[in-house]
């Protein structure tokens, strides 16, 4: 390859073309890049998708019939035919030195060209006998063609492109074998390497492609997902070090008269857990260094609460606070509650007659227009609005605080890591050009390991204990005609005597329009059948927001008795009336969201019950988690695993195509060494000046936007 003999980096591989690997050549590549492959570098992270390991065969001799049996023979013939009603069937015969067997495809033509005569395989998949032979039909087979070793390979293979499993195993072979010379470098510290007692990534990348072992399999394995993630964290860890080094925050006061005067007029006392997080908040608001932190807390733990207790410190001293919600029912909702909070509270203003104020807390949504919208923008820009609530109206380029100190953002899951750095952003227009503390707030519970990928650079604090006198939402799963009308009968008692009910229509991710009309058709059926007699209000996406609040405002008076509901209420509705939680076609929904849905009742001292009406009795396992738990944090480790983590991450969260090998779930040990070691190797050297090879493969693997923060100072 080059003239040095330095072991390889990433990048030089990443800028190796393809053309240098022996038998790839213009017509091959742009069936690779087709597949996603452009550089050696990408050939090498092609890793296999399985492995065929010859000592775990049967014979044909100990085939047994109807069991699922690996076999590795040899193609003897192989023909395809035209069957009477016109299928293509090719069947090909099998054997090694203890006997034969018989394959049998349909609809898989291309099978013809794979089998020649000759060619080693291995096949999986149940022997039946047929006319008396031996026989498979349409079982997995692996290529093995002619290579040796013990343990073979199998590679991601396209049917569309040329590009087959075989091929890929000789290109990655002799590409490792061109980087032999100089092998391929090291980028992380040996002594991190050795304390966690991993291997070298020059050995990890040839094991991966051609273990001679399981065991150096999974060495191999862990080693490569380690990189994966450790390279994650470094880039959250730092993210987080750059952030703290270049902001210049409020030191808040933490105590006074309107953080006294609020704890003092609260009906209830705190919870432990509110108590610690909010001590946790304040030692933060008390630094100059900005906070960022992340609340986690299950539905009903008393966040909202948190949030106050946040915003008053930045009001106290003179400056303001913002809420931002998800969606503009949450924003009213949060303006409610918080006004009905911070009603009796005072605040000390020289500038007025009797020297103190009510608090100003304003609502900002798009519902909110003209003259009355003018105000409020006026209010927030000359300092006289001390909380502003809103959606994301408040992020509008329109807006300017006088003084921006607080700002909490109800996440629920909505606002991406965009928003939340938006957010900041506009703070810092303010006049000192001081950056707010910041506390996001969600209510979906994530796996500890997935939060420390998530919300990487983040602090965290979690609110783990309901608020007393709860009583426990009994779950129960509906699904037929008897237990429905059970349901109802149950629904209506309580109605009958004042309670009220929600009724959540199917979930049709596909169409809106068809989500609507089924969530109007629900409502008539409803109030002309099973529900006949009580009020009943409707509230869905495609309505206004006018509308929209309207119903909201009509549910929260209790005037009307039941609302049908798309997901729209999924997120924080509060009405510790509501005793019933009905959710048509529960099986639609994932867990979080139905553990969402759910969490709208039971927030008072009555016995709320959810009903999850299922179709059938097709098996549902998040119904029957839904059942079996009502912890969020339980549900969050089963969503994981029924789940993987794709839907965790979501599709577009920092990181998430970095990890190919490295699995949330199983390298939990992983996870935590690379935090730990990303936390001291950023302390040591923030800029990792002494790491660049390290510092070059961030570079590389990040793009632009993911590592814009990366440690340029
Ligand atoms: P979350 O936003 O975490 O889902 P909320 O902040 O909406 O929860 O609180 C849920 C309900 O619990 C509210 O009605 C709130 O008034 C009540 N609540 C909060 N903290 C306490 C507490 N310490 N004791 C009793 N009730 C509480
Ligand atoms: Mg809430």
């Amino acid at each position: 390859m080059a003239l040095s003999s330095e072991p390889l980096t990433l990048r030089e591989l990443d800028q190796l073309s393809l053309e240098r690997v022996h038998g790839i050549g213009p017509k091959t590549r742009p069936a690779l890049e087709e597949f996603g492959i452009h550089s050696v570098l990408d050939l090498l992270e092609t890793y296999p998708r399985r492995y065929v390991d010859r000592t775990n065969m049967s014979t044909l001799q100990d085939l047994q019939l109807g069991v699922d049996t690996m076999v590795m023979v040899k193609v003897v013939s192989c023909k395809s035919i035209r069957t009477k009603n016109n299928r293509v069937m090719v069947t090909a015969v099998v054997g090694d030195d203890t006997g034969k067997l018989s394959l049998t495809f349909f609809n898989q033509q291309w099978r013809e060209k794979q089998l020649t005569p000759g060619f080693e395989v291995a096949v999986f998949g149940k022997a039946e006998l047929y006319n008396g032979y031996r026989q498979m039909t349409n079982p997995i087979v692996d290529l093995i063609g002619n290579r040796t070793g013990r343990i073979v390979p199998i590679y991601p293979q396209s049917g569309k492109s040329s590009i087959s499993s075989e091929g890929l195993a000789k290109w990655v072979a002799d590409a490792l074998g061109k980087c032999l010379p100089r092998t391929i470098g090291d980028p992380v510290p040996a002594k991190i390497i050795k304390a966690r007692k991993l291997v070298g990534r020059d050995e990890a990348m040839r094991s991966i492609h051609l273990p001679e072992t399981a065991e150096m399999h999974q060495a191999a394995r862990r080693r490569l997902a380690f990189d994966e993630v450790l390279r994650v964290q470094l880039m959250l860890v730092g993210k987080k070090a750059q952030w703290e080094r270049d902001s210049a925050g409020f030191a808040h006061e933490t105590t006074g008269h309107l953080i006294d005067g609020f704890m003092k007029a609260l009906p209830f006392p705190l919870t432990g857990a509110q108590t610690r997080t909010i001590a946790e908040i304040y030692k933060d608001l008390a630094s100059p260094k900005p906070m960022h932190r992340l609340l986690q807390g299950d539905v009903g733990a008393g966040k909202t609460l948190v949030a106050v207790a946040m915003m008053l410190a930045a009001v106290q001293g003179g400056h303001q606070a913002a809420l931002m919600a998800p969606t503009e029912v949450l924003a009213d909702q949060h303006a409610i509650g918080i006004r009905a909070l911070l009603d009796s509270l005072r605040l000390t203003d020289d500038g007025n007659l009797f020297g103190d104020r009510q608090l100003r807390i304003e609502l900002l949504t798009n519902k909110v227009k003209g003259a009355e919208r003018k105000a409020i923008i006026a209010g927030i820009a000359d300092g006289s609005v001390d909380i502003a609530i809103g959606t994301h109206a408040l992020i509008q380029d329109k807006i300017s605080f006088k003084s921006l100190g607080a700002v909490v953002v109800d996440e629920q899951h909505r606002f991406g890591v965009e928003q939340r750095s938006r957010l900041r952003d506009k703070a810092q227009e303010s006049e000192h050009g001081l950056v707010p503390d910041v506390l996001v707030m969600t209510a979906t519970p994530i796996p500890r390991t997935a939060a420390m990928t998530v919300y990487g650079d983040l602090d965290v604090s979690i609110l783990d204990e309901l608020p007393p006198g709860r009583t426990p939402i009994v779950t129960t799963r509906v699904s037929d005609e008897g237990e429905r009308s059970a349901m109802w009968a149950d629904v209506r008692e309580r109605l009958a005597i004042g309670q009220q009910a929600y009724v959540v229509c199917p979930l049709i991710e596909e169409s809106e329009k068809l989500e609507v009309a089924s969530a109007e058709e629900t409502y008539e059926e409803l109030q002309h059948g099973e529900l006949s007699g009580f009020r009943i209000g409707l509230l869905h996406g495609r309505m206004s927001s006018v509308e929209k609040a309207e119903v909201m405002g009509a549910f929260r008076r209790g005037d009307v008795n039941v609302l049908v509901a798309t997901t729209v209420i999924e997120v924080g509705v509060d009405v510790p009336n509501s005793t019933s939680m009905v959710i048509l076609d529960a099986g639609r929904f994932g867990i979080a969201q139905l553990h969402q849905l759910r969490g709208r009742v039971g927030r008072g001292a009555l016995e709320s019950h959810c009903y999850l009406v299922t179709q059938d009795n097709e098996p549902s396992p998040r119904v029957e988690a839904l059942v079996a738990s009502t912890d969020g944090f339980v549900l969050a480790e089963e969503d994981l695993n029924l789940r993987g983590e794709g839907t965790i991450m979501g599709r577009r969260q920092k990181g998430q195509s970095d990890l190919t090998l490295a699995s949330l779930q199983r390298d939990l040990d992983l996870i935590m060494w690379a935090r730990e070691d990303a936390v001291s190797i950023i302390e040591a050297d923030p800029m990792l000046k002494k790491l660049q090879p390290l510092r070059d493969e961030l570079d590389l693997l990040f793009n632009e936007e993911e590592e814009e923060f990366l440690f340029k100072s």
